[in-house]
């Protein structure tokens, strides 16, 4: 999400007549969409801002912070950056950085004049519309406005939702992102098609509730199953293979009918990330996740049945509030029981705002650190058996890189495992490829091509 939100301030910056650059210490206007969902991502954002304040004794340099932020850090921004905005203010972005450090509403009611024509909505709209004054400002439109500028000719993100009502009490999304707004269907559709069109190999469908699609406009918008098959209409008829993915469903909200739309379409990428966050019911239920184990495990059910060759990507908290060892072994009995090919965990640290983080912080850190341990093992250990079933047969991948290996690029499978082989022609980056797997690690895949 963040860094399909990148590519619209890109947009933005780009129409101002900003030159964009790769490298940080080129940069004169120098910017970040941050993370508030983990601790760890934060302190990245301290520590880069303390690296750019210190640079700005040596030449001049203006600094942003957008994304997901929590109102403590918000407070300490201020002080750090030179403007600190939402991204529901992207439109106001150039005014901004025209006022130089001025982040003072006041500061927007006077409208540059040569600014007024350069920034256009897709719609065709001037995208100052309404932004004058400021109040107006905050009916600001939703950022998938903004025609993004895609970072890879092959490779692109389209927002369809945006927020998020369901409050598990880890997590500060629903304060920092606002409560679920879906994008219309209509213009998800011409972004697809655009992409397609443009050849587009892998295209990600995002949203903070993916799957929840459609149900804040109560029977006036497409379900997300109904969405996912007009998506996989177009994409399938392309002259060219695509792979369309999505990210994050929540497991309350994956009905079977999803799960039987992935299966009727081939350009419906065999690949589902579906965050499970812990294996115990009762932690679930104080983690206000609104499924439980069982319900996840019909869903898995599903997958198995309908989608025999479907990879399975989760994301697990562990040391939660009040966790047992029992609870914790409950985790590890899910990993085993639904076998994941890749498991993104996690160290819980309480987010400031969370409903969780008025309930402390009574794991220690070396309990989590040993639990986190312990699953890091487990995880590899079943999703080394899954990809040892790749050994010895043939796979097409989406070559994307090149690989740390010299001599070697990198790319994924359908089902995102990762897949290596020895290659030095970069013209392959951007194109399938088949290679024959001639190792396996829990998480990569590496061969020869066919
Ligand atoms: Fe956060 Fe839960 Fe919403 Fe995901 S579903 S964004 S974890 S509140």
């Amino acid at each position: 999400m963040n860094q399909s939100d990148a590519e619209r301030v890109h947009t933005v910056m780009t129409k101002m007549g900003l030159i964009y650059t790769d490298l940080e210490e080129n940069a004169s206007i120098i910017g970040i969409i941050a993370c508030s969902v983990r601790q760890k991502a934060i302190d990245k954002v301290y520590s880069k801002i303390s690296k750019w304040n210190k640079w700005k004794n040596k030449k001049s340099l203006i600094t942003f912070v957008s994304g997901c932020i929590l109102p403590d850090d918000h407070k300490k921004f201020l002080k750090l950056f030179d403007l600190v905005f939402d991204m529901k203010e992207l439109a106001a972005l150039p005014m901004m950085l025209n006022h130089y450090g001025v982040v003072s509403p006041l500061s927007l009611l006077s409208v540059p004049e040569n600014f007024e024509d350069n920034i256009v909505l897709k719609s065709g709209k001037n995208i100052f519309t309404g932004l004058q004054p400021l109040k107006k400002a905050k009916a600001t439109p939703q950022t998938w406005e903004v025609e993004p500028i895609y970072d890879s000719t092959f490779e692109a993100f389209i927002p369809i939702q945006n927020g998020c009502n369901k409050f598990c009490s880890f997590c500060a999304v629903p304060y920092t992102r606002g409560r679920e707004v879906s994008r219309p269907s209509t213009e998800i559709i011409e972004e697809l098609k655009s992409l397609v069109e443009k050849g587009y190999k892998s295209i990600t469908l995002l949203g903070q509730n993916v799957n929840s699609y459609g149900l804040d406009k109560r029977g006036k918008e497409l379900s997300f199953a109904q969405l996912l098959d007009m998506v996989g209409n177009i994409a399938d008829s392309a002259k060219d293979d695509i792979w369309i993915y999505f990210t994050a469903p929540h497991p309350r909200d994956m009905t079977r009918d999803i799960i039987e739309t992935i299966a009727k379409h081939r350009s419906l990428a065999k690949q589902i990330h579906l965050p499970i966050q812990s294996g115990d019911d009762t932690i679930l239920e104080r983690m206000n996740r609104k499924h439980n184990v069982e319900r996840y495990a019909e869903t898995v059910e599903w997958i198995r049945e309908l989608l025999p060759t479907c990879t399975l990507f989760t994301d697990i908290i562990v040391g939660f509030a009040g966790e047992t060892d029992e609870q914790f072994e409950n985790t590890r009995n899910a990993v085993r029981r639904f076998g994941f090919n890749m498991a993104y965990t996690a160290m819980y640290s309480p987010r400031p705002g969370a409903a969780a983080f008025e309930w402390g912080d009574d794991i220690s850190h070396q309990i989590k650190k040993r639990r986190y341990a312990i699953l890091t093992e487990d995880i590899a250990e079943v999703a080394l058996n899954n990809t040892k079933k790749l050994l010895n047969t043939t796979v097409k991948i989406l070559v994307r890189e090149k690989d740390r290996k010299e001599g070697y690029l990198s790319g994924h499978t359908e089902g995102r495992i990762v897949a290596r082989f020895p290659s030095k022609d970069i013209s392959l980056i951007g194109k399938f490829v088949e290679i024959e797997i001639k190792s396996v690690t829990p998480f990569s895949v590496e061969g020869e091509i066919v």
